[in-house]
């Protein structure tokens, strides 16, 4: 090789040997005749002085020298002189006394600091992606990524459980987005579809007798992109035979913990992960991926609400609404402007808008007088009602009471975002605790308003709870099902299911979801007759790999943590992508393409 030492593995011990180095010119200084160039490769930094008493080949080479020029170094490590240590290099107590210097390929100046981790533009960041990679942060987070990935392959092999490969050209196979499709050349008008899993190839796995398999699958999903979504992401799919939920849920609880306390141990995990089904989740967080990190559950005071003068609440309570609301700790404080912020906040979100009540003082909520309690619409509620909704959220003097009314299925966000808001506002949110958690028992169906009919909520191979299928032709919006979520911070990391294996039950899903015979047996004939030879009872989960590397990393956007990821609006910036095809393929794939209008 054209280098026999990493630069950053050079240490004390190293003191008195010829090491031959090859790397990126990350720094250069010259003092005087001496000069120093701080030497990086993938394992980190090592010091080399050029003097042009010992090499002054070697110091005309260094002289020529600009940040990012491939270089060769040989020479002699040995302690650097007392009082020019660096505490903060693992390879600070030494340095390189270059005796030969070979200059392996110039550069020219990068488009941004390589050397610096100051914040770049989104656009030169994915432009430059090979420039941006070399930085630190970046190397770090890859090798995390790589980390995660060999962890839970082994994890998983010891457990019995085989990677098999799956196809990328296939079918339609429904997770609830938009297909990428791939226009087939021999059979015109025909396309293949890229997976948005590998869902039911999984599952005629299980058909196939493998019983334990797992795959690190790349899945495409053509949807309208968020911070957190890419149009490709990879995910842990894992399927088994013979479960039920809690062997998933047991497996899913152990992988998490020892991969945390494996690959980054200075992160806390709370254990074991909480359990809690999606009516709970809803009720006490307002939302299916609760942060649970920190309390501030939400209370329903309906009852109370309705017996105030207050107008809107009476009204909500009235009508089958609900009022419902938290403490925010020490919050009594807050400013007009303050209050108008998160009111604003709630109303963004759909409510029509934010009562709020601050308990001024301290002490004890007993001897709260009227006088104490400042809010817009404090002349309604008695003094009594008050202590009575204070004490139902668990608040005490010096909170402020925060209170959203209206229709279940409408105040249910604004509140969730409300709690997760005060959450980060009182720094509960400890960047560096993991509350996973399991959310459980979700419905099985959504009601699609706009298209007038049901659609799965997870996707329609998951299975009803079986004290529940006699609702499937009865009342489908009350029939839960045995899907699960791992939930982690803000984040939904995983979701999976114990899935359906008989055929006829399968066969009602899909006219339930409105399929005609026909298209049942076009889309999905393979899995309903894999069905009739013996399918064994199975369920699995997909935890989004790109989704543990960014909370792990302490990263914000999926971007960061993905090697070549594309840009909010779906372009690879470095490639070009998506771009036109030329007159030729377009014949040869039988298309024709029709300028928008
Ligand atoms: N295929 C599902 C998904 O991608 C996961 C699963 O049910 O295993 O969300």
């Amino acid at each position: 090789m054209l280098k026999d030492t990493d630069a950053g593995s050079l240490r004390k011990s190293h003191v008195g040997t010829e090491v031959t180095l090859a790397g990126w010119v990350h720094r250069r200084r010259d003092h005087g005749s001496l000069i120093f160039i701080d030497l990086r490769d993938r394992s980190g930094i090592a010091q080399v002085v050029a003097n042009p008493e010992v090499s002054p080949d070697a110091h005309s080479v260094v002289g020529n020298l600009r940040n990012e020029w491939v270089l060769q170094v040989k020479g002699e490590v040995r302690l650097r002189p007392p009082g020019t240590e660096n505490q903060n290099l693992p390879t600070g107590e030494v340095e390189v006394l270059a005796k030969e210097a070979t200059i392996l390929n110039p550069a020219k100046t990068p488009p941004f600091y390589i050397n610096d981790e100051a914040e770049v533009d989104e656009a030169l960041r994915l432009r430059y992606r090979p420039l941006y990679l070399r930085r630190e942060r970046m190397q770090r987070n890859l090798v995390l990524r790589h980390r995660v990935v060999k962890f839970i392959r082994d994890f998983l092999d010891k457990r019995g459980f085989i990677e098999v490969e799956t196809p990328i050209l296939i079918k339609s196979t429904p997770e609830g987005a938009r297909d990428y499709l791939v226009p087939s050349r021999i059979y015109p008008g025909s396309f293949y579809a890229l997976p948005q899993s590998p869902q039911q190839l999984k599952q005629l796995l299980m058909v196939a007798g493998l019983e334990r398999y797992y795959q690190i699958a790349r899945c495409f999903r053509d949807e309208d992109l968020r911070a957190d979504r890419q149009p490709e992401f990879t995910q842990l799919d894992l399927e088994m035979s013979f479960v039920e939920e809690k062997d998933i849920l047991d497996l899913m609880e152990e992988l998490f913990t020892s991969l945390v306390e494996t690959v980054t141990p200075e992160k806390r995990v709370i254990k074991p992960f909480p359990r809690l089904t999606y009516q709970e989740a809803i009720a006490k967080y307002g939302t299916d991926k609760p942060d649970l990190r920190f309390g501030l559950e939400l209370a329903d005071v309906t009852d109370l609400a309705g017996q105030s003068e207050f107008q809107a609440f009476r009204k909500v309570a009235g009508s089958g609404g609900l009022v419902k609301g938290f403490a925010a700790p020490g919050c009594s404080i807050y400013s007009r402007k303050q209050l108008e912020e998160l009111a604003e906040l709630v109303r963004a979100k759909g409510a029509p808008g934010l009562v709020t009540m601050s308990l001024m003082g301290d002490g004890s909520l007993d001897d709260l007088a009227e006088s104490d309690v400042r809010s817009a619409v404090a002349r309604y509620f008695s003094t009594d009602l008050i202590k009575a909704m204070a004490s139902r959220m668990k608040a005490q003097r010096g909170d402020l009471l925060l209170m959203v009314a209206g229709e279940e299925e409408k105040i249910r966000e604004p509140l969730g975002a409300l709690r997760e808001e005060m959450g980060h506002r009182l720094g509960l949110a400890d960047p560096n605790t993991l509350a996973l958690a399991f959310v459980t028992q979700f419905p099985l169906f959504e009601w699609n308003r706009e298209e007038k009919k049901w659609g799965s909520a997870h996707h329609p191979f998951t299975a009803p709870r079986d004290e529940h299928v006699s609702l499937l032709d009865t009342d489908p919006g009350r029939c839960l099902s045995k899907a699960y979520d791992i939930v982690c911070n803000e984040y939904e990391l995983a979701s999976g299911s114990i899935r359906i294996h008989n055929r006829e039950l399968q066969g009602n899903i899909f006219r339930i979801l409105g399929y005609t015979p026909e298209q049942i047996q076009d889309r999905f004939g393979h899995l309903l007759d894999a069905f009739e030879y013996g399918a064994p009872p199975h369920g699995g989960i997909a935890p989004g790999i790109d989704r543990i590397v960014m909370i792990l990393a302490g990263e914000r956007s999926l971007r960061e943590v993905i090697a070549f990821p594309k840009t909010q609006s779906a372009q690879d910036l470095l490639f070009g992508a998506p771009s036109t095809a030329s007159p030729q393929q377009l014949a040869e794939l039988h298309l024709q393409v029709v300028p928008e209008p």
